[in-house]
């Protein structure tokens, strides 16, 4: 016997577990059949895929019993099992990546924190809701030693040599006093038949029943129908159906936005079941994220490990891919290069962006707390998404300079005027910012709408896009920006003060020019179109680009701006050194840029005002 102590995020994690006031505490069996189910999953893999294990003869099942005088409830499965260094590492630490943050999020408020479990995905830690003490016994498939693991929480277990006939998993929950209703089979078997009905093995409710005084008898029934839900026909299936199967192949604890089932026959056979979770998974910008797409090839299962299987854009969706026409034997190394997959995978995409696009146009509402929460994951697919371009830009929402509500690219078409020929937006930080950014004055007196684009991958992504439905985005900084007001009189009306300025500038910026597009600010700053502007650079740099040189902007004036007139009237060249540099860093400042030297503008600004009392 050898003790161990739980990885610190577990013993946190079970300390939840054990004080929450979690309220559905019945889910702990669907996790542990979900558990029991894949462990079925990967040996009936490797007896198809492993020669070692081509004669293994055995029956996939899970086995519930129940011990009322000792409170003992006890799931056991024929699966791959677990060795003794495998109980070690899965029951005594948090492989999920993502862990080590989640548990710092939790408060210590179990009510608060129970929310967040839902989004975590309990597993098997979830007995300890119920069980006081676990004991787990697992013969590995193909091994001769038996282990098992003991722990009543608190921080740590036992791990023990055992005895046990067959592979596969047998957990006892030894059930706290107040916990004995999941001792009753009615209690059991409406669980199993809420949350595991489509498992797709059977399982099993041993049930002792007294069938005369001093006379019982024990039966073993099968619980739940044990039909792959996704093999079904629609008909068959209710609602509640399909989002009960959802929450035991997610761990969820809510119902999905949105699923979608598909059954393709033909020249290629397959079938679908996708799910849009409500809420975001916990690795969702982890580069290690888990896939949440199971593949199956005619109903057994092959992986669940395959991030290709969907684009990554859509790494948020939850499902299964069950294909006919593959050989059961295929490579898992090799299903990237399959043509049938990328066949498969490309309508699931297509099937996938036309789910959502239903919604956006049938309940709005839905689909903005859908976008939300994923809407920046669903714009990553700019940058690889070919074929479903449309679709997929069809599926983007935007704030925008003259509504309050989100708008997509169509209204945002449908409102230009007749001569405007872009598209144009403007990136940053933060909304309000943008909305008052002297960048889009003209823009408004005109009643041109801008696209506000707040989000941080905005500024790399939205470039992409290049053109929608043939009107090309241009960023409102951009110095290309079309206008009809023609400047060449005040150019020449200015041109000593721009070459002054120009001269005292030069190390900053690439030009002083007259704008078109200022109303009401004195300066604004743009950028060359085949320049990054500020926030481009700044994210380069997030990236780890740190050795770009430094990219100058352009400097626009405001000729009708008192600043300049009286600067022109007055012919007073001997403050535009200090008023130039003044009017760079407020620009700067406007656009969300820090100042580099900012006691230099603080005296600037300190000596200004002094000479204009
Ligand atoms: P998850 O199932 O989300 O990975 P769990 O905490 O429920 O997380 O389980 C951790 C790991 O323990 C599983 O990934 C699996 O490898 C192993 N495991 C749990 N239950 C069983 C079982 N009945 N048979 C075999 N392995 C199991």
């Amino acid at each position: 016997m050898s003790k161990h102590e739980f990885q610190t995020e577990v013993t946190q994690l079970l300390d939840l577990m054990i004080h929450s006031l979690y309220s559905n505490k019945e889910i702990f069996l669907r996790e542990l059949i979900s558990n029991s189910s894949d462990a079925l999953d990967k040996l009936n893999y490797l007896a198809i895929s492993d020669d070692k294990f081509k004669d293994l003869k055995y029956e996939p099942k899970i086995e519930i019993k129940v011990d009322k005088e000792k409170k003992i409830l006890t799931i056991s499965d024929s699966g791959i099992g677990m060795s003794k260094d495998e109980l070690i590492k899965n029951l005594g630490t948090i492989a999920k990546s993502g862990t080590k943050s989640f548990v710092e999020k939790l408060s210590g408020d179990a009510k608060k924190d129970s929310s967040l479990i839902g989004q975590f995905g309990v597993g098997f830690y979830s007995a300890f809701m119920v069980a006081k003490k676990v004991v787990v016994e697992s013969k590995k498939a193909g091994s001769k030693s038996a282990s098992s693991w003991i722990s009543e929480a608190g921080g740590e277990y036992e791990i023990k040599d055992s005895k046990k006939e067959n592979h596969g998993t047998t957990i006892e929950l030894h059930l706290k006093d107040d916990e004995v209703e999941f001792l009753e089979s009615y209690r059991l078997k409406s669980i199993i038949e809420k949350y595991s009905n489509h498992i797709p093995f059977p399982i099993f409710l041993e049930e002792t029943k007294e069938v005369e005084e001093g006379k019982s008898e024990t039966t073993n029934e099968q619980i739940n129908k044990a039909s792959a839900l996704w093999r079904m026909s629609k008909s068959e299936i209710k609602k509640e159906e399909y989002n009960d199967f959802y929450k035991s192949i997610s761990h969820d604890s809510e119902d999905p936005i949105l699923y979608s089932h598909t059954k393709a026959e033909g020249t290629l056979e397959y079938t679908t079941l996708f799910y849009i979770p409500k809420t975001a998974p916990m690795d969702l910008f982890r580069v290690d994220y888990q896939s949440g797409i199971k593949l199956y090839v005619k109903r057994v299962f092959i992986t669940d490990d395959d991030k290709e299987l969907l684009p990554t854009y859509l790494r948020f969706v939850r499902g299964i891919i069950d294909v006919e026409d593959l050989p059961l034997n295929v490579s898992r190394e090799l299903l990237q290069q399959n043509v049938i997959l990328a066949k498969v995978k490309k309508a699931s995409v297509k099937k996938i962006l036309s789910e959502l696009k239903k919604l956006k146009n049938k309940d709005f509402e839905a689909y903005k707390s859908f976008y939300s929460v994923f809407g920046k994951v669903l714009k990553e697919g700019i940058m690889g998404e070919f074929e479903n371009r449309d679709l997929l830009l069809e599926l983007l929402l935007f704030k925008s300079s003259s509504r309050d509500e989100l708008i997509d690219l169509e209204q945002y078409k449908e409102a230009m005027g007749k001569d405007q020929k872009e598209i144009y937006y403007i990136t940053g930080e933060s909304a309000s910012m943008l909305k008052n950014s002297p960048l889009i004055e003209g823009f408004n007196e005109k009643n041109i709408e801008v696209l506000i684009l707040d989000d941080e991958v905005d500024t790399i992504v939205i470039p992409n896009i290049g053109q929608y439905k043939e009107l090309p985005l241009t960023a409102a900084n951009s110095a290309s920006v079309k206008s009809d007001t023609d400047t060449k009189e005040l150019d020449e009306k200015y041109a000593e003060i721009l070459v002054k300025m120009k001269e005292e500038l030069k190390d900053e910026v690439k030009d002083v020019k007259i704008s078109s597009r200022l109303k009401k600010s004195p300066t604004c700053l743009v950028y060359d179109k085949e320049d990054p502007d500020f926030a481009m650079q700044q994210m380069l740099k997030q990236m780890g680009q740190t050795d770009m040189p430094p990219v100058k902007p352009i400097l626009e004036i405001n000729a009708d701006h008192e600043i300049f007139t009286k600067l022109l009237e007055k012919k007073d060249f001997a403050s535009i050194k200090n008023v130039s540099l003044i009017l760079l860093d407020l620009a700067k400042l406007s656009e969300g840029m820090k100042i580099e030297d900012s006691s230099d503008f603080a005296d600037r600004v300190n000596k200004l005002v002094a000479g204009s009392l």
